[in-house]
């Protein structure tokens, strides 16, 4: 197979995942630092491609060059993150629990790591074309915990996602890898993204995109007689609550703050926060007013494709065809190229009736839902759960009068912010990019961060297994110096 083919046909796909299991079988065996240096190296080519890839994104995604930049700078940060997270070594968290054969029973010597599950697919996102696409998170953290990587490229950004396979190519025949750690796959229909999922050798799946795209896939991978973990990070409306006091002392700031947020991007971010929760109140209005202002400011965009802006505008007329529903914006035509911002409004008693409401509006929009008491706005809040995040805008008096609230965040969503915007995920060892069902198929991981690794992993107990038999991170003498359990004691 190429570096980059189109494949449709079961034979073809058969073929691909046999060569990325007998990749795999090869490159879990590389040691950490040699996998540390490729990840490095996929770096400097991504670096290397220099304006023609910034230009070919810009062409293929209408995002601007500061935002691509930017993106361009996470994705190579992401892959040297993990690549020191695999020389410290830590992140496989060994332990060693020594035999004590004295002991009635006697104790064995149990000695257990995390290693790597097998071929992961990795289905490019079609918002971020760098960092959660070819050489973005999932491929990243699946590189570092040993997996082959077989990338179905997004096609709203095809010749990008090729451009960065080839620089992971040139990293592959630079550091004398396996050469089919990682392999570039295009389809034309979702039979091809469907029959990787399903073919035997798929060991788990990276997606990031709609509900539907990341059901479907979870779906697929139940069905199959031996079924695979699925992460899909899927559509998330990051419920925002507007506490009393914080709107009295500071609603002017804090609708320009969200006015910000919500089309930041042409708000195509998973955390773009689409429903804002409040009670009404004098300060509520002004909160409005503010907000409607600055959002009838913001001139209309480009999104990222005429699929997206269809879907954009189909979904917030959805959300307008339901009677309660007004738009605060100014009245705009449904059907222009660009996409306009746009604030519905509607109350807290007819947000509850209507579920379609609570569905994803994947672009500049939200929709503000005044509730008449503070249960209210709890039911409100608690039937949108299954959340990236949920961001909460209160003062201490807010949050003294309803202690609760934090609590009740924690079952919601993955991140709970406090007076912030949800847009702007860091990439750091706390982030948890992740949150309950619908947000996420397992809210157990973050998508983002050093832990993201933790997805391609599964722990391994070896008992009684002489040392010259076990890996390195598990011998007697420690070779790799890194940080273990030893008889129960942490980090030794
Ligand atoms: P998508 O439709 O979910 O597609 C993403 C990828 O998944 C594509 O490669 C697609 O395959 C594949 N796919 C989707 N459904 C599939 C199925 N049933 N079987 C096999 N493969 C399947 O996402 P999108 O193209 O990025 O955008 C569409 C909509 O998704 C947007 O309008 C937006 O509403 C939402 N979205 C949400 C987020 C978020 O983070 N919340 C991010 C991006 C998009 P093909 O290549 O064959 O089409």
């Amino acid at each position: 197979m190429s570096l980059s083919s189109t494949i449709t046909s079961l034979p073809e796909i058969d073929q691909v995942m046999e060569q990325s299991m007998h990749a795999f079988l090869e490159y879990k065996k590389i040691n950490p630092k040699q996998r540390a240096a490729f990840l490095e190296r996929i770096a400097f080519e991504i670096e290397a491609l220099g304006q023609e890839l910034i230009s070919t994104t810009q062409a293929e995604t209408n995002l601007p060059e500061a935002r691509l930049l930017g993106e361009r700078g996470r994705t190579t940060m992401q892959l040297r993150m993990f690549a020191t997270m695999l020389v410290e070594g830590s992140w496989v968290e060994a332990s060693v629990d020594h035999a004590i054969p004295e002991r009635v029973p006697a104790k064995p010597d149990l000695r257990k790591m995390l290693v790597a599950l097998g071929p992961v697919i990795v289905f490019g996102a079609s918002n971020f074309p760098y960092a959660y696409s070819t050489a973005g998170g999932d491929t990243a953290s699946a590189l570092a915990a040993g997996c082959s990587v077989v990338v179905k490229a997004h096609p709203a950004h095809i010749k990008t996602s090729r451009l960065i396979a080839s620089a992971i190519a040139n990293a592959i025949a630079f550091c004398n890898m396996p050469a089919n750690t990682f392999q570039h796959v295009e389809g034309d229909s979702f039979e091809t993204g469907k029959a990787l999922v399903q073919q035997p050798y798929t060991s788990a799946v990276g997606f990031t995109g709609s509900f539907s795209g990341g059901r479907a896939l979870y779906d697929y991978a139940a069905a199959r007689p031996k079924p695979i973990p699925v992460f899909s990070e899927m559509g998330s409306t990051n419920p925002v609550l507007l506490l009393a006091d914080a709107l009295e002392k500071n609603a002017a700031s804090i609708a320009t703050q969200y006015a910000g947020s919500i089309t930041l991007g042409v708000g195509q971010f998973c955390t773009n926060p689409g429903i804002l929760i409040a009670i009404a109140s004098p300060a509520l209005e002004q909160f409005k007013s503010t907000l409607v202002t600055a959002i009838n400011q913001v001139p209309a965009s480009k999104m990222l494709h005429q699929g997206i802006l269809a879907a954009y505008q189909k979904n917030r007329s959805n959300a307008l065809a339901v009677n309660a529903v007004r738009n605060l914006t100014s009245e705009i035509a449904l059907n222009q190229s660009d996409a306009t911002a746009l604030i519905a409004h509607v109350s807290g008693a007819d947000f509850l009736k209507n579920e379609i409401l609570k569905e994803e509006v994947f672009g500049p929009y939200a929709i503000l839902i005044e509730c008449t008491d503070i249960d209210e706005l709890k039911l409100v809040w608690n039937s949108v759960s299954g959340q990236l995040t949920t961001s909460l805008m209160g003062t201490d008096l807010d949050f003294e009068s309803h202690p609760e609230l934090i609590e009740m965040a924690t079952t919601i969503a993955g991140r709970v912010l406090l007076n912030g915007v949800p847009t702007g995920v860091d990439v750091c060892a706390s982030m948890v990019h992740g949150g309950p069902f619908p947000a996420t198929t397992d809210s157990r991981f973050t998508a983002v961060g050093i832990n993201a690794v933790k997805r391609w992993v599964r722990p391994v107990c070896y008992q009684n297994c002489p040392d010259h038999l076990l890996p390195d991170a598990l011998k007697e003498n420690n070779p790799l110096q890194i940080k273990r359990m030893v008889d129960g004691n942490p980090y030794q």
